[in-house]
């Protein structure tokens, strides 16, 4: 790990003021649970780290809008614990769980996890050539051992997946990610926008800007219908998706009236399948209609040789996940 230098702000104001200050060599760090390892395998080089960990962002508030705000500093755990979450976004509460180990979840903060880079082997062996970590030296998963990479989204230049659990329920929950930069400047950013695709830039991941931080995440107010998150994983626990469906479900009479769908573990981004829902909207809802929006699910699916198991697997996660919604 290469020497850096290291402050702790008392308030947002200061933390993007000191980011600012320090230049492009500069960082965030909170729990540090994805940056530190990035610095011990000197992927990530910061000159400088702004401690954000301890900034007055970690409460949950309900709103008058009947919007929940959850600020950036929020832990994954606390966030899955609390009773609103639980009761009115049961989705975000059940992605919360499924991801890492307790100990992360203790860790880890709602800005962080956004934030989290890819687990592509490649990019994390630094003699492999990766265009994410040195971008123009090429892809060594593209033809390599890419099991577990993407199958919708991805380019020639990139084919990774985003690991976050989190990020695939707030997507389907329409969640959107408030920033302040240095000028005072708040903007809030749909989460199915905050993510970009990589294109032959797959080093910029999100749209945040220098010296912008995240201070929080508001949730629209509880969507009609039954909310279901459902994750496939090579083992039970502290493993990331091969692929994870977050879905919500309002039906009546036996016909769907409203449908949310996003994948996770497919994509280089939560993936928000808007072309699906428009395929369950006022259908029975009926193993034969999931079928149907199953495959249209799929159907800019592309394989790169050991992931083409993935297209078949979000098919029958996406189906099940539905036929689970049904059936409670
Ligand atoms: Fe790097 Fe993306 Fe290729 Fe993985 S898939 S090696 S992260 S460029």
């Amino acid at each position: 790990m290469r020497p850096f230098t290291y402050e702790r702000p008392n308030d947002s104001r200061g933390a993007v003021v000191a980011i600012g200050r320090a230049g492009t060599g500069a960082k965030f760090i909170s729990g540090g649970t994805n940056l530190l390892d990035l610095m011990k395998l000197e992927i990530e080089r910061p000159t400088h780290l702004v401690d954000i960990s301890r900034l007055p962002l970690n409460a949950i508030e309900s709103l008058p809008s009947g919007e929940l705000r959850i600020g950036a500093q929020v832990s994954n755990s606390a966030l899955a614990a609390d009773g609103i979450v639980r009761s009115r976004y049961p989705v975000l509460a059940q992605a919360l769980v499924a991801g890492a180990s307790g100990q992360l979840r203790n860790k880890a903060s709602v800005g962080g996890n956004l934030l989290q880079r890819t687990r592509c082997p490649y990019f994390y062996e630094t003699s492999s050539r990766c265009n994410k970590r040195e971008p123009g030296s090429g892809c060594d998963a593209i033809g390599g051992f890419n099991r577990g990479h993407a199958i919708l989204g991805a380019s020639d230049a990139c084919i990774a997946t985003n690991p976050s659990d989190m990020a695939v329920a707030l997507a389907v929950l329409d969640a959107r990610v408030v920033l302040l930069d240095h000028a005072d400047v708040v903007r809030e950013v749909p989460v199915d926008d905050f993510f970009v695709l990589p294109g032959s830039a797959p080093h910029i991941e999100t749209v945040i800007r220098p010296a912008e931080m995240i201070t929080a995440v508001v949730l629209p107010p509880q969507p009609a219908g039954r909310q279901l998150y459902r994750k496939v994983r090579d083992r039970a626990s502290y493993e990331f998706a091969l692929v994870s469906v977050a879905a919500i479900l309002e039906t009546r009479g036996g016909t769907i009236r409203s449908a949310r769908v996003a994948f996770g573990g497919v994509a280089p981004k939560p993936w928000r399948a808007f072309e699906v829902e428009r395929a369950l909207i006022g259908q029975p809802a009926s193993m034969a209609t999931f079928q149907t929006a199953a495959g249209v699910a799929v159907a800019n699916a592309v394989g790169r040789g050991m992931n083409d198991f993935k297209i078949e697997l979000a098919k029958r996660t996406l189906v099940r996940t539905l036929a689970n919604l049904m059936a409670e």
